[in-house]
């Protein structure tokens, strides 16, 4: 029964799993084998068998000092040991109102004010909201639309799944449910590049002729993520921030995926040097230690809406402002603020364009492209899952493509030699089993 004892790969617990758990995005009982991991340190994961796999997803972009870092298991036992969690209502604690202050401080423009909630989907819940209840402050009854970008991806919540790309989201599923948002053609361009026009006229055109009855305008900066790993000017991006302005509407920018030093800047707001009303923050806030979330707002924002009927923000999660996610959370950003993490990121992103180079002549490849510490290659057809996974796991490495995007984001402490494996690992696999 036991896995390494009786030398089995398979660990007992593993039948358990099949029988009683979901995974994400997966049908139950799964359909394709997970593999069972039993521990994580550096930028390895650990499976029973004992095979050792660097991780190219860092968790989905959390995980941006490895695992099993001494500095966060610190932090978190430290706070264990003074208290793991209480309510956040009517109490304050050191590791919150110093991540709190922290955050507000390093984050593009005035962003004074922080809620911290739960997961990413929640804080676009509550960026939305805020949204809604500003509007609703300054006695704008008809501003309750919200306009985004096609191919976005904001989380999996309704609020959010409203505003993510109307056709790859679930929108057709969920139809009648859905609040029906407007959306913007996704922009293109190279991220420093300049913007193209047709992407600038037609997003004036739609906030010109909708802002009266919108309270937001939501997009990722820069890099759309899960919504299709899809780069754009950040120009463009510029342009959408006078344009917000001009029609005052506000502007949520969601850097739950790029936060955190992933584009090669601190913010990727900060590529098209803007600030936006309100920002939303997740996945590597923790260094992918626990689940924490946050909504930035400013003063401004904060004291309007606090005007409004309701006279408060009219959200609070029972797990708000968590301690022991707080405690990491402060860790784990000064850990970063103390490196030289925007160098180990532009060495990432030159180590995958060269090692991802030889995918773009390979039978079924799109595109190949790479930026700040991401790196991408499009496919035509989506990919076999479960073929190009073992191909993956065969060559010690973990990746977890979507339909036609095979895809990286390693930790930034992943080395030259770890960079070399992972890429040579995109290529082989993507060469020994092209897309059917
Ligand atoms: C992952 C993600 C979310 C949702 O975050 P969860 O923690 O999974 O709820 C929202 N927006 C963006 C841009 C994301 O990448």
């Amino acid at each position: 029964m036991t896995d390494q004892a009786s030398g089995s790969a398979t660990p007992a617990w593993l039948a358990l799993d099949h029988r009683h758990a979901w995974h994400p995005y997966a049908r139950a009982p799964a359909a394709d084998p997970v593999y069972p991991v039993v521990a994580a340190r550096g930028v390895r994961l650990v499976l029973a068998d004992g095979r050792e796999l660097i991780d190219g997803m860092s968790s989905w972009w959390s995980a941006i000092h490895g695992y099993n870092h001494p500095v966060l298991n610190r932090a978190l036992a430290d706070q264990a040991g003074r208290m793991a969690h209480v309510m956040f209502g009517g109490l304050a604690h050191q590791p919150a109102a110093e991540l709190c202050a922290l955050l507000a401080r390093i984050t593009p423009g005035r962003l004074e004010r922080v809620f911290l909630c739960d997961s990413g989907s929640v804080a676009v819940e509550v960026a939305i909201k805020i949204a809604l209840q500003y509007q609703l402050g300054r006695g704008e009854r008809g501003r309750t639309r919200l306009l985004s970008l096609a191919g976005g991806y904001h989380g999996d919540t309704f609020m959010a799944m409203s505003v993510c790309d109307p056709v790859t989201g679930m929108h057709r599923l969920f139809d009648g449910v859905l609040p029906q948002q407007l959306f913007a053609a996704r922009p293109g361009g190279a991220p420093d590049g300049p913007a193209r026009t047709e992407d600038v006229d037609a997003f004036a055109a739609l906030l010109a002729e909708h802002a009266p009855r919108l309270a937001a305008v939501i997009l990722e900066p820069v890099v759309q993520g899960a919504g299709g790993m899809h780069f754009y000017s950040a120009a463009f991006l510029a342009r959408v921030r006078e344009l917000c302005t001009a029609h005052d509407v506000l502007l949520i920018a969601d850097e739950i995926a790029t936060g955190f030093g992933r584009t090669g800047r601190l913010f990727a707001c900060e590529h098209a040097g803007i600030a936006p009303d309100i920002l939303c923050l997740g996945k590597a806030l923790t260094g992918g230690y626990l689940s924490l979330a946050a909504t930035l707002a400013s003063d401004h924002i904060a004291a309007t809406l606090g005007a409004g009927e309701a006279g408060a923000l009219m959200h609070g999660p029972t797990f708000m402002g968590n301690p022991l996610a707080a405690a990491v959370a402060l860790a784990s950003t000064r850990l970063l603020l103390a490196q030289p993490w925007s160098r180990e990121v532009a060495r990432i992103g030159a180590a995958l364009r060269t090692g991802l180079e030889p995918a773009r002549t390979l039978p079924g490849v799109r595109d190949v492209r790479v930026f700040g510490a991401i790196g991408v290659i499009e496919t035509e057809r989506p990919v076999a899952m479960r073929a190009i996974t073992e191909a993956f796991v065969e060559r010690g490495v973990w990746l977890r493509p979507f339909g036609r995007l095979v895809y990286t984001m390693p930790p930034f402490i992943t080395g030259d030699a770890d960079l070399a494996q992972l890429t040579g690992a995109m290529v082989e696999a993507l060469a020994s089993c092209p897309p059917p």
